[in-house]
């Protein structure tokens, strides 16, 4: 049933929204995004992101962009991470995000395509951000990623909010979850952070349901659980694109005003390039203002 709780509430102070892209492959893609970016920018976001290919595949596609959102006159934050990468590379890279003005990183440790040795003098985010700080100090605002509902390479539970711990005592500034259905996860994940004595803002992660295949996909390569109830929801639709939408849009913004009412210190959407289904959530959650 679609939610009215957004309609009927008082006004209440906005969040701070972010947006996440990632670099296009060519030039028509890149004239596209342009478009979306400006469609999102009307929501006022606090900054928007581009992600990085780990090893290094985006890097010019992803400072491009970078670039052209701060040529936009919004806040951007570049993805950046570190698996297989040197001391020296990182440091050149860092020096070039300077130059070019950027106050923001997503620090990441990354996943290297099959096929690509590991290598690197970075094993863990965690040596990412110490180094950052070591290098650059207070000169960047770095986010790091958490995982609710547990990195799939994580030992247990407990090593990875660990490995969390461990990016923000190295100097996170904030954190910006991986997607997930269940916000109970998000609530049980922030709780355990702050009783480990780590009071760094904890980001939902929000993925806007669009393509039950495309949803499928992505959740299985980075270990989001899909509960039961949305993937036979979904898997009941089959090709009706439209009952897809509508039942995402419910589900997400259900969840969407949990995470609000308890807390969650602002949203983060993993647009996938797209604007429309962002939008959406945020007129139905009433943060388009
Ligand atoms: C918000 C967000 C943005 C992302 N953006 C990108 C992107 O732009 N490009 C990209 O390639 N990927 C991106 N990813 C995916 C991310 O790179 C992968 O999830 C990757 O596998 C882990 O990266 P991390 O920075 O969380 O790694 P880490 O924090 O280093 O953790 C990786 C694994 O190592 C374990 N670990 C960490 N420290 C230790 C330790 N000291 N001892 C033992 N185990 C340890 C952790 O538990 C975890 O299982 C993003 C993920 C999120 C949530």
């Amino acid at each position: 049933m679609p939610s009215t709780r957004a309609a009927t509430q008082e006004p209440h102070v906005r969040l701070p929204l972010s947006f996440e892209f990632f670099p296009t492959k060519t030039p028509e893609g890149a004239v596209k995004l342009r478009a979306v970016r400006q469609q999102l920018y009307e929501m006022k976001p606090e900054f928007c992101s581009v992600t990085y290919g780990a090893g290094g595949s985006t890097h010019a596609g992803t400072f491009a962009a970078v670039g052209e959102i701060l040529s936009e006159g919004v806040d951007a934050a570049s993805h950046f991470s570190c698996i297989g990468a040197t001391r020296a590379t990182v440091r050149t890279q860092l020096a070039e995000l300077k130059t070019m003005g950027v106050k923001r990183l997503v620090a990441l440790r990354g996943d290297l395509p099959s096929g690509y040795g590991v290598g690197g003098e970075f094993q863990y985010a965690s040596d990412l951000v110490g180094f950052i700080r070591e290098e650059t100090g207070r000169d960047f605002h770095v986010e790091v990623a958490c995982y609710p509902e547990v990195h799939p390479q994580a030992r247990s539970p407990e090593a990875d909010l660990q490995a969390f711990a461990a990016k923000a005592r190295a100097g996170a500034d904030s954190a910006i979850t991986q997607y997930f259905f269940n916000a109970d996860a998000y609530f049980r994940f922030v709780d355990d952070a702050r009783r480990l004595g780590i009071d760094t803002p904890i980001v939902p992660g929000v993925m806007p349901i669009t393509s039950s295949t495309q949803l499928m996909r992505f959740s299985d390569a980075c270990g989001a659980e899909i509960p039961r109830w949305i993937r036979l929801r979904l898997q009941s639709y089959g090709d009706d694109t439209a009952s897809i939408k509508a039942f995402g849009l419910d589900a997400v913004a259900q969840m969407c005003e949990r995470l609000c009412a308890g807390g969650a210190p602002a949203l983060h959407f993993y647009t996938m390039n797209q604007a429309t289904a962002t939008l959406a959530l945020l007129e139905r959650l009433g943060l388009n203002a």
